[in-house]
């Protein structure tokens, strides 16, 4: 099912015709002065699509700043009406839902700790229904595909085709340089499942400093995801949540300034036929290594039984002939001669070095 989703490109909905998207804008609204001053800083680079900025923080324990609540909402449209931003906000019920709706919010996300609960991302959904406002699904906080994909999927048969996966990093219980370890193979999997979806990265959380986000900016670029969401405040030492993460907007603006953006290596119908093909030579090659680890262990076998009827490993004249018949047959399966002998010679002397072992004791076969 997930594989037909048919999500509409960025490209047609937003004004970004050449990726990055760039998501930026403080963790949280925390007063009127605050995104105002945040919003026009970051106004002075052309490069910022939508500023984003949570209302309602999911915080680990109670008692913490919690958000400012609807108020900020009216901030918010305070940025889109002075600086032409687009707004994007964490919506976590159905009632965040309607709130943001009634205050012109262009853009949803739903936020890793949501992500993980069905029961809420359904609700979420509900209250979405025939909005046709874009949704932006973090992945979950633990390393869950299906979960992720469900949420997406989810949001999709709520009648919403502007969907964007947020890429935020997972949750680990071991000491990382990351506050949240980007397992690339995780959003590269979704990519695969589903094709047509654009992710955009989120460093700050994946990164939960400072001094990694370039590096992690421009891997996003070089695996080809879709945007970035860098968390961004005009004073970033005195956040209400997640300070050590937030950069200036000047900041933002020399690490955006440094990516080195690559051409694509091609069109998605490209793309999906060289994973296709890619698929084909895992496939291949695994079966290539059972088939020699096959081999070698008849290699023991021949060495053991030589060993005990007191027979010298070299036996030119068979090696002369296997090479002679292997030549032969490989060449007429299309391959180059000297190819051939240089693999006919490895796995002869691998041979050699196992047999020669098995003679000293030093491999039980
Ligand atoms: C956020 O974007 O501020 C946030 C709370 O992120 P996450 O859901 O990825 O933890
Ligand atoms: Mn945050």
């Amino acid at each position: 099912m997930a594989a037909n989703l048919d999500i509409i490109p960025l490209y047609q909905w937003t004004e970004v015709k050449q990726r990055p998207l760039i998501i930026a804008g403080p963790c949280s609204a925390e007063s009127e002065e605050q995104l105002i001053r945040t919003a026009r800083e970051l106004s002075n680079f052309s490069s910022v699509n939508v500023f984003r900025a949570g209302i309602w923080k999911p915080r680990t324990r109670p008692n913490y700043f919690e958000g400012v609540g609807k108020i900020g909402l009216k901030w918010l449209q305070r940025v889109k009406e002075e600086f032409g931003f687009k707004t994007a906000v964490e919506v976590a019920t159905p009632q965040h839902v309607e709130d943001c709706l009634r205050h012109d919010i262009d853009m949803f996300w739903i936020g890793a700790r949501t992500v993980v609960n069905p029961f809420s991302v359904q609700e979420i959904t509900e209250a979405l229904r025939n909005t046709n406002v874009p949704v932006m699904v973090k992945n979950p906080i633990n390393p869950d595909l299906k979960l992720w994909l469900g949420a997406i999927e989810r949001v999709y048969q709520a009648g919403t085709k502007k969907i964007i996966a947020i890429h935020r990093g997972f949750y680990t219980i071991n000491k990382n340089i990351f506050r949240n370890p980007p397992l690339w193979e995780l959003p590269i999997a979704l990519k695969r499942t589903l094709p047509q979806i654009p992710i955009v990265v989120d460093p700050s959380h994946i990164c939960g400093n400072t001094e990694m986000l370039a590096h992690i900016s421009q891997k996003a670029m070089d695996l080809e995801m879709d945007g970035l969401m860098i968390e961004t405040h005009y004073n970033p030492s005195i956040a209400l949540s997640d300070a050590e993460q937030q950069i200036t907007p000047s900041t933002l603006n020399s690490i955006l300034n440094s990516l080195v953006i690559r051409e694509r290596a091609g069109s998605p119908e490209f793309q999906n036929k060289l994973i296709e093909l890619r698929e084909q030579i895992d496939e291949i090659d695994q079966e290539l290594l059972e088939i020699l680890g096959k081999r070698m262990k008849i290699v023991s076998e021949i060495g053991q039984y030589k060993k005990e009827h007191k027979i010298t490993i070299l036996q030119l004249k068979r090696w002369s002939y296997i090479v002679e018949d292997r030549l032969k047959t490989g060449m007429y399966h299309g391959l180059e001669k000297q190819f051939l002998e240089k693999m006919l010679e490895l796995l002869h002397t691998e041979s050699m070095r196992l047999q020669t072992d098995i003679l000293n004791n030093e491999v039980i076969p």
